[in-house]
């Protein structure tokens, strides 16, 4: 039969592949499982809840060697890598567009991967194992709540014996998944909101949810609903029309990502400087490659010598780590239940969805889209 394991993340990240939920109905459906010890602690999922619903709790090294696949949230690291045999398969958000180095690996290794930015968004089978817009949705609404947190000011319009606050402005700057799910919390906290994308398609997504439309004078849409990355003079007219709008709202929330490319620049270091003490950014792009926002930083909040603050916020899903990792391990059933049939593994490497998936597959780097990215 087959054996599905899930491993402790790296530090820093609180989700965990498997969720008890998701284990009760793998081991229903006759699957083993195997969870490394704490692997779900930081979700709140103690080791205990795991053996009630079916699983093994084993040491990290029995859960790597054991398994037909193992599912993780992040890139596992060395240690697990140079345990990996031929023929295991790995299911993750393996980041194949921006880290060839390690798809070379485990190509080298003959592992299998499966990594969840291949998956091709707009295959309605491949909804249900769509992890980029379940997390990207986490990510939207704890942006919002965030924004709502750290803001000095009330979001919706308050009327009191002491006064009346004016609603907050909230522009969200990128509105796929995260953004609309951001649009919609601070909608419902009472923000005035408005939403921009480079995709004009966005808009009736966008008004649905309340708030107003925003357009520049470039606009972009490339291949499978994704934006396309901008040459650099239509960076720059996108650049200079939006300064306005960011000058005009209190807070600004950026979600912009173009598929293997560095973010967007969408806020320049000139809006920055400009920006009013007590503005606020929520930067969901942040990350090493850099985000939205000059001089954000993932993981920190950068105040400006005018005192805006700058929030690097590339890791939202992982702060909601029980109901992100809920939503990612049923992303990741459905891809095992895609993967596996009578107690065996079978990847068609032709088929529309698991073809693409895959960024290795029997020693061979094989996705179309990651060879691309590659060039
Ligand atoms: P994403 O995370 O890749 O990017 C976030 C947003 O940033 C996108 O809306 C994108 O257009 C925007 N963006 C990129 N460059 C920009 C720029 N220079 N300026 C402003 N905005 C910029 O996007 P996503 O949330 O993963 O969604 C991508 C697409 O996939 C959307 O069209 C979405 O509707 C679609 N989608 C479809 C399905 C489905 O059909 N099942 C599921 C999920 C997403």
């Amino acid at each position: 039969s087959i054996t599905i394991s899930a491993l402790k993340e790296a530090p820093g990240e609180n989700r965990v592949a498997l969720s008890p939920d998701v284990v009760r109905k793998l081991v229903k459906s006759d699957y083993q499982v195997l969870i490394e010890q704490g692997a779900g602690e930081r979700a709140f999922y103690q080791d205990a809840v795991y053996t009630d619903a079916g699983a093994k709790v084993v040491d990290r090294s029995a859960a790597v060697k054991q398994a037909t696949i193992i599912a993780t949230v992040g890139q596992p690291g060395d240690d697990v890598v140079d345990q990996l045999q031929a023929g295991q398969t790995l299911l993750g958000l393996l980041s194949p567009l921006t880290d060839l180095d390690f798809v070379k690996k485990l190509a080298a290794k003959k592992v299998n991967a499966l990594a969840f930015e291949l998956l091709p968004r707009t295959v309605s089978r491949a909804q249900t194992m769509d992890v980029l817009s379940s997390q990207a949705s986490v990510a939207g609404y704890k942006a919002a709540l965030l924004a709502a947190d750290r803001f000095s000011r009330y979001l919706p319009m308050m009327i009191t014996a002491a006064g009346t606050a004016k609603p907050t402005k909230v522009l969200v700057l990128g509105t796929g998944v995260a953004g609309l799910q951001a649009i919609g919390t601070a909608k419902r906290l009472g923000a005035m909101v408005s939403g921009y994308d480079i995709r004009p398609a966005s808009r009736g997504e966008v008004e649905s949810l309340g708030a107003t439309f925003l357009t520049t004078s470039v606009s972009a849409t490339g291949e499978g609903g994704y934006a396309r990355a901008l040459t650099p003079e239509e960076t720059a007219q996108q650049q200079a029309e939006l300064a306005e709008f960011i000058a005009q709202n209190d807070v600004v929330i950026t979600t912009a990502q173009v598929p293997g490319r560095r973010p967007p620049l969408l806020v320049t270091q000139k809006s920055v400087d400009e920006a009013k003490a007590g503005k606020l950014f929520i930067d969901l792009a942040a990350s090493e490659l850099g985000g939205n926002v000059a001089g954000s930083k993932p993981g920190e909040t950068v105040t400006t010598p005018n005192d805006a603050q700058i929030v690097g916020a590339g890791d939202m899903a992982s702060q909601l780590p029980a109901s992100a990792s809920d939503m990612y391990a049923k992303n990741v059933q459905s891809v095992i239940t895609d993967i596996t049939k009578d107690g065996e593994l079978v990847m068609d490497v032709d088929d529309e969805v698991v073809g693409e998936l895959l960024a290795t597959y029997q020693g061979e780097i094989i996705s179309s889209r990651e060879r691309s990215a590659m060039d």
